[in-house]
């Protein structure tokens, strides 16, 4: 057993003071406030790891190329189908592994990856028609960082309309080949596999009750052009069309969900569905501002993902999910800080869970002289010191302990992916 004990962890609770935590085989067996300093001592605020639960690693390289381009989400789609005809299994890998570096050193300690790459070019399958899950899985694990793959169903390239060249490279022949596929994907430890649907836009509605995995991921609703589309073709919402076909319940994440309805709200919260918001994706992309506070009046629990990778700071997430709603409503204080920190993190400091751990450093310029209970609106992920996965120090004095300088993979790679 490892002893730590820190001035301030985030328990569930609240912020206590003089925390003895325990740990043993990667996981939590007692935090006890109030306690003399002891062991190894963790300086500043400790909290639950932070769950990216919406992830596209290679939208990486987009990250600061592509504000020339103007345009919409669909002109900047136009940008990430010409870099995913770049990627092989090996450039998927090393990209992969600078990126969930570069969220461990954020404090996210797991990610739900959102994979649709699957294929070589002109949709050919790789020897390994998993070769790009491997590459992903390989990268988390080279990162330290706890990986959900949701192998993505895509089968069509749009509604009533089949895959065009580009997007060969993302789908199978139909659900039953997509399926096999997945069942042949053997996860390496500390990664699990699940399912997504890429959208209602991808999946023919009549395939929708097929695609089953846990947890099972969907795109839904970002765009109005979607939305539009849907009720052009189906005559229903997106969240109807998903309801109807039994994709929605308690296992069931909805991405984005920026344009609904009142009654597409109500399906989400009745069916137990959770919902994740991108917020700083969505605002890079243009897409809005999604009915945050108005879902959680109604039960939806919601996370938060970093999805494109404009940035990466879980800090930054939680924070533009109170911001948001203060410049749609026009007042503050629409989120408790306890709210922001569920939505951006895992379980939380119980006896039991697995000992991830992030520790926020209390006295950088941002974060001196702030109650510690507002750390998620005032620090950065640059104020992250240590990160632990199950126990085991990822970061340590804000350095990654399993990738040297992730900055200069990152450059090396995506450099060349433009160049290509
Ligand atoms: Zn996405």
């Amino acid at each position: 057993m490892t002893t730590y004990w820190c001035a301030h962890a985030w328990l569930p609770g609240g912020v206590a003071s003089d925390v003895r935590i325990d740990v043993e085989d990667g996981v939590l067996k007692a935090l006890i406030p109030g306690q003399p300093r002891t062991g190894t001592v963790l300086s500043g605020l400790v909290l639950p790891g932070f769950a990216n639960e919406h992830s596209h690693a290679f939208h990486r390289a987009l990250r600061g190329r592509t504000h020339h381009d103007r345009g919409t989400f669909w002109t900047w789609r136009e940008r990430m189908y010409t870099l995913a005809g770049r990627l092989d299994p090996d450039s998927y890998y090393r990209l992969a592994r600078g990126v969930f570096a570069e969220m461990t050193l954020a404090g996210y300690t797991s990610v739900s990856e959102f994979h649709y790459l699957h294929h070589a070019p002109g949709g050919r399958p790789y020897d390994d028609p998993n070769a790009m899950g491997y590459a992903l899985a390989e990268a988390a694990a080279d990162a330290g960082i706890r990986l959900t793959l949701l192998d993505t169903c895509y089968l069509a390239g749009g509604f009533g309309r089949p895959l065009d060249e580009r997007q060969q490279r993302f789908g199978d022949a139909d659900v039953d080949a997509w399926a096999q596929r997945v069942e042949a994907f053997k996860p390496p430890a500390q990664a699990r596999v699940g399912a997504a649907v890429h959208s209602v836009r991808a999946v023919p509605d009549d395939q929708l009750p097929l695609v089953s995995g846990r947890p099972l991921h969907v795109h839904l609703s970002e765009q109005r052009a979607e939305n539009e589309d849907c009720l052009a073709y189906h005559g229903r919402t997106p969240t109807r069309v998903l309801a109807d076909a039994g994709v929605l319940g308690p296992d069931t994440v909805a991405v984005h969900a920026t344009h609904l309805t009142e009654d597409d709200i109500r399906t989400l919260a009745e069916t137990g569905t959770r919902v994740c918001i991108c917020p700083t994706t969505e605002r890079d992309l243009g897409d809005g501002i999604g009915p945050a506070r108005a879902l959680a009046d109604a039960g939806v629990p919601l996370c938060l993902g970093s999805d494109s990778h404009a940035v990466i700071d879980p800090f930054e997430e939680a924070k533009a999910l109170e911001m948001n709603e203060r410049l749609g409503s026009e007042r503050r204080g629409r989120f408790t800080t306890d709210e922001l920190v569920a939505a951006a993190t895992g379980p939380g400091l119980v006896a039991g869970a697995p000992a991830d751990l992030v520790v926020v450093d209390l006295g950088s310029v941002r974060t001196a002289g702030i109650e510690p209970a507002a750390v998620v609106l005032a620090a950065s992920a640059a104020d992250v010191t240590d990160v632990f996965v199950a126990g085991r120090r990822v970061v340590r004095d804000r350095a990654h302990q399993l990738i040297e300088r992730p900055e200069t993979l990152l450059a090396k790679e995506i450099e060349a992916l433009w160049r290509s």
